[in-house]
């Protein structure tokens, strides 16, 4: 059972006040002066051609407003909510693009993020949209759908990881694997929290969660799933990350080109065995170092979470 860790929101609200010299008071203690500034669906200054997107604003129609900032067009019914959500967003940007050491290109779309801040509305949209289980929240073709507690807004990381999602695809629009996709999800949304954390003095660094070797999804199957299996989500995601960890931390601009080569819709093995040559004698032995390092800090992973 997976509780996801606490102490992000919160903690970038005043990591990335502190980053920006503080021009701006915390939307926390703001009453709308130094919120996200409402704008009018007709003069954002670009609109969602996603159906699902009009299908949300659809739902309630008079509730909705809308804002936006450098990277991203917000539709939400509370502004404080969607202040803080759109603080955090061009924070996680910012984490991911580095990253995947790219800039957006100039005169690139914006992703619209559509901010359910009441359970009904959101089951009720649930019924229309794919729910990803494990993150609360649905991205679809390169929109964003979230569930955001107003009581609960600073718990969680998933805002990160959906939004990693989002640049993904921004940056690889053809897609990428769903390994590949949750995986980096997940691998650098838990760097976001560690790297607040480091900022606040603590000593932390990313948690993984291990898999033994008895659990491990074999990587053939695991890279050729176009879902998480059903059957199998959490090791699904836990042995994606791993497998996102164990690439960049063997060669980071190796983990990028096959990021390339991926993207590009190369099969994994071919794509890896040419961009890792020299680094593992086989696929064989590869999988068996990934076998190892997947099964590392089995002690820690029970108390991850919180
Ligand atoms: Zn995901």
């Amino acid at each position: 059972m997976r509780i996801w860790s606490m102490l992000l929101s919160l903690s970038l609200l005043l990591a990335v006040a502190i980053a920006s010299g503080a021009e701006e008071e915390l939307p926390l203690v703001t009453s709308g002066l130094n919120g996200l500034p409402e704008i009018e669906f007709a003069k954002l200054s670009q609109q969602d051609l996603n159906p699902l997107g009009a299908k949300a604003l659809a739902l309630h129609p008079e509730q909705w407003k809308h804002g936006e900032t450098e990277h991203f067009i917000y539709h939400f019914t509370r502004s404080f909510v969607a202040t803080s959500v759109s603080i955090e967003a061009e924070f996680h940007y910012r984490v991911v693009a580095k990253e995947l050491q790219r800039e957006q290109p100039p005169g690139d779309t914006k992703s619209h993020i559509y901010i359910f801040d009441k359970t009904e509305d959101w089951q009720e949209f649930q019924s229309l949209g794919k729910l990803e289980k494990w993150t609360g929240g649905i991205h679809s073709a390169g929109s964003l759908f979230i569930r955001r507690d107003p009581r609960n807004k600073f718990a969680g990381n998933t805002l990160g990881h959906e939004v990693a999602h989002l640049i993904m695809h921004r940056f690889y629009s053809e897609g990428v694997p769903c390994w590949l996709d949750e995986g980096f999800a997940q691998y650098v949304s838990k760097g976001a929290r560690a790297s607040y954390q480091r900022a606040r003095g603590y000593i932390a660094k990313p948690r993984s969660h291990s898999i033994s070797a008895a659990d491990l999804i074999p990587l053939k199957a695991l890279v050729a799933f176009l879902d998480p299996p059903p059957d199998r989500v959490e090791t699904f995601y836990d042995e994606s990350e791993r497998l996102v960890r164990f690439l960049v931390a063997t060669d980071k601009p190796s983990f990028l080109a096959l990021l390339d080569a991926l993207g590009r819709h190369q099969p994994f093995e071919k794509a890896f065995l040419r961009i890792y040559a020299g680094r593992f004698a086989s696929a064989a032995v590869f999988e068996e170092r990934f076998r190892e390092y997947a099964a590392k800090d089995a002690a820690t992973s029970e108390t991850d979470g919180g």
